[in-house]
Parts: structure tokens; C-alpha cells; sequence
């Protein structure tokens, strides 16, 4: 058991979610129907996707820079043969609310796209509240300026007291074409200003990627579709939803380091690849270090009301999952 702090969470424990949530819907690339449920984290472990496995295991793959096994179109951790693709947008909405902690059950190899943002999974996040651990929330400073650049295309990181994106995508297109956007990344601007910008594509490269098996569940309800001049499915949500959707999966990608990065992040034309290649360079590099989040950020310590929960949502209980599974511990 752990003591957790309920309402108003102290920004310098880790939090993870009050209760389990669930949701359903489509993988973008496998196009099948898939759950997903969202649980408590177990002390000490982080993000980490359970998806079950023959025999009514449960395979647990950490959400670690060393677990990322593919960066093509989407971000696929795996572990021991057991994979599981396109979960940018869930930990993107764990990232941006804060959130260190958590299980994610996953009844298929892709987590469900639902509308290509990472809206319903704050909503989700919201529905579960965020609580409190008694651990120390951690992060990662950037000491150094670092930058990972490929065909013309750049992600560069340096030193700063905040969590900021600066964020241009610059497309030969006449409809999304050229912009930029820089936010200080936080609980509330992640909310209100990036959780709801969708993923985009090009109607024009569509047959291409089925092709190769990738956007088999793409559909108009769950992408931005643009044609050669014009959206397929107007309006956009917000007029530079485009370059604010990038910022999204760069949150997203960039948690895969663990802990927050305290630090100026500048993209421009970048990419799952490069998102990923930056955080493998700060780590590799010693370009950063890892230090408690009350060290590089804020003073703010907030009230608190405290309940016990059990540690590790599905530990020993039978009546969590639907898809009936064996926890591990
Ligand atoms: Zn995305």
C-alpha cells in the first residue's frame, strides 16, 4: 500500500490516476477494435503497457527509450516479442497532464486512434482523477544545447527553467503549408491548447501507406484528411491544429525519456524519428541529468488530503480487467 494525496496534487510527487478508466475504438494502422483501460501505477514503475498474452499471461512493456522497437508513422514499444504501436497519443495525455504513473491494458497490438487526438484520453484522464503518490517526482534538465537533423529537417534541445515547444512544420501544400507554434508545456496549456489538435494526413498518400499495411483504420471521423487543395472534412478545430498536433506527439514522444524534460525543445519538419533520436542523444550524450522535479521547477506546494489505495490496480484482484488476465507482480 501507498499513501496517495487526493485533490490539488503536490507538483513534486508523481501522479497517477485515482481509479481505472476504460475506452474503445479502432487501431489507425490495424484497423481492429481494440480496449484500452487505464489504471493506477504500481510504485516504482512508471508508465508500462500490459497487453495479455497466450495462456492468459500478461506481458508488461515499460514505457523506456529502451522498449521502442519502431518510429515509422507511429511510436511501437515492445518487449520479448510482444508488441504494441501507435501509443503517442495516450502517453502524450499522461505527459501533458503530468501524470508518471500508470498501467495501460490493451486487449490488441495498437492502442484505439478514437478521434486522432489526445482529447478523449485527458477526458478519460479527468473522469479517473489525478492523484498523488508518495514518490518523488523526477525530471530530466538539459545541460547542454543537443540537435539531431536528417534530410533537412532539425529537433534541437537547450537549457531552461521550463517545459517548452517550439514547434514549425513547413509542407509544399496549399493547405497546410508553412507554421509555428512555441507553448510552455503545463497541465493547464497542454489541456487547453494541444490535447484536441487530430492527426493529419494526405489523401494523396494514402494508397501508398496501405500499401504497407499502415492507416487501415484511417477514416474521417479519426484523422484530418487533406486532398490536394482542400480538407476532406472541414473545419479544423483550431486554425494551426496542424503544427499544434506535432507539439502533441512530441510530448508524447518525448516522455518516453520517463520523466518530464525540463528544457526549450525547437522542431522544425521533425518527426516521431527524430523526436525519438533526441531523446536517445540527451540520454546517450549526458546531455542531461536526471534530478528531483522540485529541483528545476516551481515552489508551490499545495494542500493536501490523503487516502490509502493498493498498490498496483490488478494486484491480486480478480475483478478488474474485462479481458480476464493473470497479473504479474
Ligand atoms: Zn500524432
Amino acid at each position: 500500500m501507498r499513501i496517495v494525496q487526493v485533490e490539488s496534487p503536490k507538483f513534486d510527487r508523481i501522479r497517477t490516476l485515482a481509479d481505472q478508466v476504460e475506452i474503445s475504438g479502432i487501431g489507425l494502422h490495424t484497423g481492429k477494435p481494440v480496449k484500452l483501460i487505464m489504471a493506477p501505477g504500481r510504485t516504482g514503475r512508471g508508465i508500462e503497457v500490459c497487453r495479455p498474452v497466450a495462456g492468459h499471461q500478461l506481458r508488461r512493456i515499460p514505457v523506456r527509450l529502451e522498449n521502442v522497437l519502431d518510429t515509422d508513422h507511429c511510436i511501437t514499444i515492445g518487449r520479448d516479442g510482444v508488441e504494441v504501436c501507435t501509443i503517442e497519443h495516450v502517453i502524450s495525455a499522461l505527459a501533458g497532464l503530468g501524470i508518471g504513473s500508470c498501467e495501460i491494458f490493451v486487449d490488441g497490438p495498437e492502442f484505439p486512434i478514437v478521434d486522432g487526438s489526445a482529447l478523449p484520453f485527458v477526458r478519460l484522464i479527468q473522469e479517473a482523477k489525478v492523484v498523488c503518490t508518495d514518490e518523488e517526482r523526477r525530471a530530466w534538465e538539459v545541460l547542454a544545447p543537443a540537435v539531431v537533423s536528417q534530410n533537412g529537417s532539425f529537433i534541437s534541445a537547450f537549457p531552461d527553467k521550463c517545459r517548452r515547444i517550439s514547434y514549425t512544420i513547413d509542407f509544399a501544400h496549399p493547405v497546410v503549408g508553412k507554421d509555428s507554434v512555441s507553448l510552455e508545456i503545463d497541465e493547464r496549456t497542454y489541456a487547453r491548447e494541444v490535447a484536441a489538435a487530430r492527426t493529419f494526413g494526405f489523401l494523396a498518400e494514402v494508397e501508398w501507406l496501405r500499401s504497407r499495411g499502415l492507416a487501415l483504420g484511417g477514416r474521417l471521423e479519426n484523422a484530418v484528411v487533406v486532398g490536394d487543395c482542400e480538407l476532406l472534412n472541414p473545419p479544423l478545430r483550431m486554425p494551426d491544429e496542424f503544427v499544434r498536433h506535432k507539439i502533441l506527439d512530441a510530448v508524447g514522444d518525448l516522455s518516453i525519456l520517463g520523466a518530464p524534460l525540463i528544457g526549450h525543445v525547437c522542431a522544425y519538419k521533425a518527426s516521431h524519428r527524430l523526436h525519438v533520436s533526441l531523446a536517445r542523444q540527451l540520454v546517450g550524450a549526458g546531455m542531461v541529468r536526471n534530478v528531483p522535479y522540485a529541483d528545476v521547477a516551481g515552489d508551490a506546494v499545495l494542500p493536501v488530503r490523503r487516502h490509502i489505495v493498493h498498490d498496483g490496480a490488478f494486484a491480486g484482484r480478480a475483478d478488474a480487467p474485462e479481458f480476464s488476465v493473470a497479473a504479474q507482480a
